[in-house]
């Protein structure tokens, strides 16, 4: 599979915790590199930008050579790199076969942008459209359809039934920010307009980081390997699930996630 994503040099998000997912779960990653960032557990620090051209070369000579059975975008970081990222991918599958798994990355837990704010309009616009699944959290979800704040398990449904409007095939919904007691609940919305509902308990931790990544690329790998997407959601959370309860506890601030479990 291919990874269109950003570098975290703490190994513990974006292009890092995608390659450690991938391989763990036995498929292949490929990576184009949209920007480095010079972050730790503590946040992010300073962001790398990637030339236009670079981007697309990568994209188009690892897809040109390897092939794909997926591809999966994470950190884009401005509205220029989406446009390039969509247009690479349309040239090199200009029939839009690839399964594309869009993890529309906005801030991190920091609050860190890592996308510019005038890029919400491309990523809903350009590449919203082209995506087979998006993986947007609660405040994600809210930029993108540009409404109100998104605070009950109800309004994650109307929420996750408003985005799959915008053009991609499904949606999954993460609940990870809803506020309360309750358990943790993600809302999947397939290709056909089914809903499927994952709960489970939310683990008490500062060893979260990069989370996010990890259940997109655990998602994007578990297609490629031929799952449906209900089932590949049911395996990404189980491995996000374990890999936050067995995470190692470095640093000072968040903490990364365990991959080897
Ligand atoms: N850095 C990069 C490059 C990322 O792609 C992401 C998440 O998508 C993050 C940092 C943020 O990770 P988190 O919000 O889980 O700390």
């Amino acid at each position: 599979m291919l990874i269109v994503a950003g570098s975290d040099s703490g190994g513990g998000a974006g292009i890092q915790a995608d390659i450690k997912a991938v391989t763990c779960l036995r498929a292949y990653a490929m990576t184009a590199i949209t920007a480095l960032t010079a972050q730790n557990t503590e946040g992010v620090f300073g962001v790398h930008a990637v030339p236009l051209d670079f981007v697309r070369q990568q994209i188009h000579l690892v897809l040109d050579d390897l092939g794909a059975d997926v591809v999966k975008t994470g950190m884009l970081a401005t509205a220029e790199v989406i446009t390039a990222v969509a247009e690479a991918l349309a040239e090199a599958d200009p029939e839009g076969r690839l399964p594309l798994v869009v993890d529309p990355v906005m801030v991190a837990k920091g609050g860190h942008r890592l996308l510019a704010e005038e890029a919400v309009e491309a990523m809903r616009s350009v590449l919203l459209p082209r995506a087979t699944v998006i993986t947007p959290n609660l405040p994600e979800a809210e930029a993108l359809l540009g409404g109100g704040t998104i605070d009950t398990v109800e309004r994650m449904e109307e929420a996750a039934r408003e985005l799959k409007a915008l053009g991609p095939d499904a949606v999954l919904l993460k609940g990870g920010h809803l506020v309360g007691e309750g358990p943790l609940v993600d809302l999947l919305i397939d290709a056909e307009g089914g809903l499927h509902r994952f709960e489970g308990p939310r683990l008490a931790t500062t060893s979260t980081h990069g989370t996010g990544c990890t259940l997109a690329s655990a998602l994007a790998a578990s297609l490629a390997q031929g799952l449906d997407l209900a089932r590949a959601t049911g395996r990404a959370r189980a491995y996000v699930a374990q890999a936050i309860a067995t995470a190692p506890g470095f640093g000072r601030g968040h903490g990364p996630l365990n991959h080897a479990h």
